[in-house]
């Protein structure tokens, strides 16, 4: 799903994001990605989708060399993935239902299918009694769903998630990761970057661990974490 082989990244000033990166993640695989800040995390995440491309080296993604793609086609591959983010990135003035409907309504998808998908979406992420409530209604926790349902509208392959829990209280978080874990378990791939380590060490994921830009650690799925060493 996703291969990193000799992946530099070089910004201008000459500031080396990334430095020598190597690592491969099928598909159906759940990581976690850990990093101190200046690691490089985010950059990793941008080429995945293609907000950036390697200065050296080839990031290959659901089988696109991404640095390949055309322009036209950008849209197209970012809409296999979901995204979420920290900042949950929910629309204020729109309910929980026109969050996650709006990104259907970007791509033209005919309303008949968006009232069908929405509340399902919405439901899979146990929201079901919420759809007409506004962001400001909405806890932490409940916003960061309606992001996950929103990412999950398109049936992505791929999962992204920046932080997640980063602005959420601690036993709520882990009831997001519960959510990511259910997701990945029907097949869909899941990456998230995090600094947490309690929540790492709690669901014995495959733990990818970069600083200065490329791969100081990368612990299986099922082995004890003992963490924080590398950071
Ligand atoms: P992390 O997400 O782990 O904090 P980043 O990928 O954001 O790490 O940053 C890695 C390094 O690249 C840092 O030194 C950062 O300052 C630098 N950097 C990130 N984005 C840019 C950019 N657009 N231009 C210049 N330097 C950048």
């Amino acid at each position: 799903m996703i291969t990193f082989d000799h992946v530099s990244k070089v910004y201008p000033g000459d500031i080396q994001a990334l430095d020598d990166m190597n690592l491969h993640i099928e598909q159906g695989e759940f990581v976690f990605v850990l990093g101190r800040s200046g690691a490089g995390k985010s950059t990793f995440l941008k080429m995945i989708l293609r907000e950036e491309i390697p200065t050296d080296g080839v990031v290959r993604v659901a089988g696109h060399d991404i640095a390949q793609l055309k322009k036209k086609e950008v849209p197209y591959f970012r809409r296999q993935m979901g995204v979420v983010f920290q900042d949950f990135r929910l629309i204020p003035n729109m309910t929980a239902y026109d969050n996650v409907a709006f990104a259907m309504r970007v791509t033209n998808v005919p309303e008949k299918t968006i009232r069908n998908r929405v509340p399902y979406v919405l439901g899979l992420v146990g929201l079901e009694h919420k759809l007409n409530a506004y962001p400001n209604e909405l806890s932490g926790g409940e916003q960061q769903r309606v992001a996950l349902a929103r990412a999950l509208v398109h049936t992505p392959q791929l999962i992204i998630a920046d932080e997640p829990t980063g602005n959420i209280d601690p036993e709520l978080s882990y009831e997001i990761m519960e959510l990511l874990t259910a997701i990945n378990s029907v097949g869909i791939t899941v990456v998230v970057v995090t600094h947490e380590h309690e929540l790492v060490h709690r669901f014995k994921k495959r733990v990818i661990t970069i600083d200065k830009g490329h791969v100081v650690s990368d612990i299986p799925a099922g082995a004890e974490y003992t963490g924080g060493a590398e950071e």
